[in-house]
């Protein structure tokens, strides 16, 4: 795996980071190189870097509240936003979340979805800060930004664990302040 560190990321950390998450080719479809965050979950230092480094953009940013989508942007996001002293705005697939709602639909690299916001947890004007574990395609990330700005909210920043660059996700956030601590130039695993 190709990467570079970025956000102050300690070079270290980041290649502790790196090697936390594991490459599952043809998952969960063939031609699918899967990045399982799961292994630096389960590592106390390599959670604790990541949730730091995020910790460290958000404040940069200036944010009243964190989202993240399900369901990998809750484990990562929830931690941040009780770093912070935040709140947490799950950002879910549809039909989880009791009405009323706000809804976004959008494409994924592999299938389409939609994702919701409860109706009224958002305060109108508050700085979102959005985070994930993966832009790939970058439809997710963007449905997600549409929707906080659907509820009223401010998109402050979207910030990703991994960014699959041959996949150009930036494009679709153009104009947006898109921080990723770790960059990807392959989804073919070396
Ligand atoms: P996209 O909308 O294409 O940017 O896809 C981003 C969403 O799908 C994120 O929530 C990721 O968790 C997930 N995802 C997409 N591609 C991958 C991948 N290769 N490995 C792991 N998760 C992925």
């Amino acid at each position: 795996m190709t990467d570079v560190a970025l956000s102050g990321l300690l070079p270290e950390r980041a290649t502790r980071i790196r090697d936390l998450i594991a490459d599952v080719p043809d998952f969960p479809s063939p031609g699918i190189l899967f990045k399982d965050i799961t292994p630096l979950l389960a590592d106390a230092e390599g959670l604790a870097d990541v949730v730091e480094a995020f910790t460290r953009l958000a404040l940069a940013d200036g944010v009243d509240v964190v989202a993240g989508m399900e369901a990998r942007g809750f484990l990562l996001g929830a931690p941040v936003a009780h770093a912070l002293g935040l709140g947490f705005l799950p950002l879910r697939k549809a039909g989880k979340l009791p009405p009323p709602t706000e809804t976004v639909s959008y494409d994924l690299e592999y299938g389409s979805a939609s994702i919701e916001l409860r109706s009224g947890t958002l305060t109108p004007g508050a700085r979102v800060l959005i985070i994930d574990d993966v832009l790939a395609t970058g439809g997710t990330a963007a449905a997600a930004a549409e929707l906080i700005e659907q509820c009223g909210g401010v998109v402050s920043g979207l910030v990703f664990l991994l960014e699959l660059e041959a996949l150009h996700g930036r494009d679709r956030l153009q104009g947006r302040n898109v921080d990723t601590l770790l960059r990807v130039d392959t989804t073919s695993g070396e």
